[in-house]
């Protein structure tokens, strides 16, 4: 791990005061990421950039990530010229998730025990820094530089006083769009440096994207579905349940589909469900039948299976029992339920706070304390519980 830090300038990573660690999927690298990272080295006068792809990201399985060593490689080629770069291999060799927090315990043992370390990375990711492993220690340990493209919502940003924010004009350039464009068969010229562009060439990268094709279609066909809100609720949903996933390591793929497929039934007409249940043999129990609304979830099992193509059973058991629960759910069932109601889209609610916190810790407790929830709601709504829940209940209550 050392050849990592050896360079020939006068800079060495052991030696410097002020090193500042620039972390990314770099998916491919692009000019915004070198913009941002001369940006901010010669903003906080930083001696030594070092970036650091991370490893096979999992919440990343859905689009194509290039190969850990490909990822590695590009951006070696992209940072060449610059004597202030670095490139670690640190994450990619990692064996496992790669989590910040030890990447920066792994730096802090080389560097001086005076250094002062920043971590820059886009504004998206360094906002969801306190689901991120060890988050209490994490803004003790660095400097966090959160680096945005220009008109990015600043009300996203999280008021923290231990974070820096930059607006890099060139962060408009984007690794998803110039990944879009090498599989239209567009130009990517001047995006990034030419020995990247012609890597990404001679290797063929970036122009197939099965599970991303997947993905396209569905969300094309929910999107002329669902109503408007509907649809963001359940984008949101998707992209909460990959978190989720992340976290507890599920496929964070499977996560994210069954996200989106979670509603796929709801907005149909009563007089349409009904059709489709019969369709496709769905028993309608008493309290489906007083309850209709709840027909949503189990027809959106049927519906995803024979609509949407989807054979994986996980994924289909986790949309049929989004809203009900059951007893010994999988861990993707009770990622579904919860990423439903806890998606930053959804109106806040009484006790929404306590899921949510619970959510990124214990999916076993998050689950009790919506059950419990939903099922004393809905008592004083006068409405029917489905026995599914009040089994659900009992079994998360008596873990
Ligand atoms: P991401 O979700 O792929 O990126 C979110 C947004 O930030 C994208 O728009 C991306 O644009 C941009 N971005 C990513 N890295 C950037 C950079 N260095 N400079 C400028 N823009 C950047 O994020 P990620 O790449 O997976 O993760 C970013 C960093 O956070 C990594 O070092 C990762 O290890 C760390 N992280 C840690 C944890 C944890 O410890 N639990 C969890 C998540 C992330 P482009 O697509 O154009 O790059």
């Amino acid at each position: 791990m050392m050849n990592d830090f050896m360079e020939n300038g006068i800079f060495k990573i052991s030696e410097c005061r002020k090193i500042a660690v620039m972390g990314g999927t770099f998916n491919p690298i692009h000019y915004g990421h070198l913009v941002a990272a001369e940006a901010v080295r010669a903003e906080f006068g930083i001696e030594r950039v070092l970036f650091i792809p991370t490893g096979r990201p999992p919440h990343k399985a859905l689009s194509v990530v290039a190969p850990d060593e490909q990822r590695y490689l590009m951006t070696v080629l992209a940072t060449a010229a610059n004597p202030y770069f670095d490139v670690s291999r640190m994450e990619i060799d990692r064996k496992g998730t790669t989590y910040t927090i030890d990447t920066l315990r792994e730096l802090k043992k080389i560097c001086r025990p005076d250094a002062q370390i920043y971590f820059i990375t886009g504004a998206d990711a360094v906002n969801e820094i306190f689901t991120w492993r060890e988050a209490d220690k994490l803004l003790d340990m660095a400097n966090f530089v959160a680096v945005t493209r220009p008109g990015y919502d600043k009300k996203r940003l999280e008021k923290n006083n231990s974070m820096y924010y930059l607006e890099i004009p060139a962060l408009a350039i984007s690794s998803t769009d110039i990944r879009d464009r090498v599989k239209a068969g567009k130009t990517i010229k001047y995006l990034l440096p030419e020995s990247v562009e012609e890597y990404i060439i001679k290797f063929g990268l970036y122009k197939n994207d099965v599970a991303g094709e997947l993905v396209r279609k569905i969300k094309e066909r929910l999107s002329s579905v669902l109503t408007n809100k509907r649809y963001i609720h359940t984008l949101s949903t998707a992209r909460e349940a990959a978190k989720l996933a992340n976290i507890f390591g599920e496929d964070t793929s499977k996560a994210y589909i069954a996200g989106l497929l979670h509603d796929c039934a709801k907005d149909f007409s009563h007089k349409l469900r009904i059709e489709k249940c019969k369709e496709y043999n769905i028993y309608l129990d008493e309290v489906l039948k007083k309850q209709p609304d709840l027909i949503h979830s189990f027809l959106g099992g049927a519906v995803a299976e024979f609509e949407y193509g989807i054979n994986d059973r996980e994924i289909l058991d986790a949309v049929k029992y989004h809203t009900t629960g059951r007893s010994n759910m999988t861990k993707l069932e009770k990622i579904i339920y919860l990423a439903d109601l806890i998606e930053p889209e959804r109106r806040e609610f009484d006790g929404m706070k306590e899921i949510k916190n619970a959510a990124y810790s214990d999916l076993d407790y998050a689950m009790l304390l919506s059950l419990e929830g939903t099922i004393r709601v809905n008592r004083e709504r006068g409405r029917l519980i489905h026995p599914l829940s009040i089994e659900a209940y009992n079994y998360y209550k008596s873990k």
